[in-house]
């Protein structure tokens, strides 16, 4: 066995806790496709910084067009009776931004909520308290993206049936956006700025709502942070 977990890499998800899944009794051979989903023993031995260190290592992978080969009936076979997802995503319906294959994770692997714009509301709050706090998965991350449609309809005060509540939601982040440019929703560069925004309205929203998932966080025991997804170049950023 070499040295410390994530220093063994590439496969990502699983290899990253190799430790645990000896302890659970798996076996990794070098450059298996990976055959099952987490286990309890894996995700259970990983802190919150680890699962994001494979968040960012599995949209390396992404990127550079090395996916994981991943052996989606044996995951199902495997996560069939039980999950344990390291974490929960909250990311935009946008057909171009699918998390788990931005992230080149498997089934089992993570939770994801998705909603126009990202936004957080008591529904979306109920199930990441339940991702976390119920099913131990130690991340919420935040994914907002570049040229959202969403971000530009609540910049341009779209209104359409229920779509003009849930824009609502995004607006005071047009508000808080400093820009100097054109306002406007046509204006790529500002609707990707408000978009910035957006997700860090989220985060703190879901700290300032949900007791239960802020004081998971004061413990120590996940962490709740905010990305944008480059949809040009693929890149995952992580927001302070
Ligand atoms: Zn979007």
């Amino acid at each position: 066995m070499a040295g410390h977990p994530l220093d063994l890499g590439r496969r990502g998800w699983l290899k990253a806790s190799v430790g645990a899944a000896a302890m659970a009794g798996l076996a990794f051979a070098p450059g298996d496709a990976p055959a099952a989903s987490l286990t309890q023993a894996q995700r259970d031995a990983m802190t919150p910084d680890q699962v994001i260190d494979m968040m960012k290592r599995g949209n390396a992978r992404f990127r550079a067009g090395k996916p994981q080969k991943h052996d989606y009936l044996a995951q199902k076979r495997s996560s069939a009776l039980g999950q344990f997802p390291a974490a929960v995503i909250l990311s935009c319906i946008d057909s171009r931004a699918p998390a788990e294959i931005i992230l080149d994770t498997g089934i089992g692997e993570t939770f994801n909520g998705r909603i126009a714009g990202n936004i957080s509301n008591n529904d979306l709050l109920g199930s990441m308290e339940f991702a976390c706090a119920a099913a131990g998965a130690k991340v919420i991350l935040v994914m907002g993206h570049t040229a959202c449609g969403a971000v530009a309809g609540a910049i341009d005060n779209v209104q359409l049936g229920h779509l003009t509540a849930l824009l609502d939601v995004i607006k005071p982040a047009v508000e808080a956006t400093k820009y100097t440019g054109d306002r406007n929703g046509k204006n790529g560069q500002f609707v990707d700025a408000v978009a910035r925004t957006n997700v860090l309205h989220t985060v703190e929203a879901i700290r300032k709502n949900s007791p239960i998932l802020a004081g998971l966080e004061k413990e120590g025991k996940i962490k709740i942070v905010g990305s944008m997804y480059d949809l040009s170049n693929g890149m995952l950023t992580f927001l302070a």
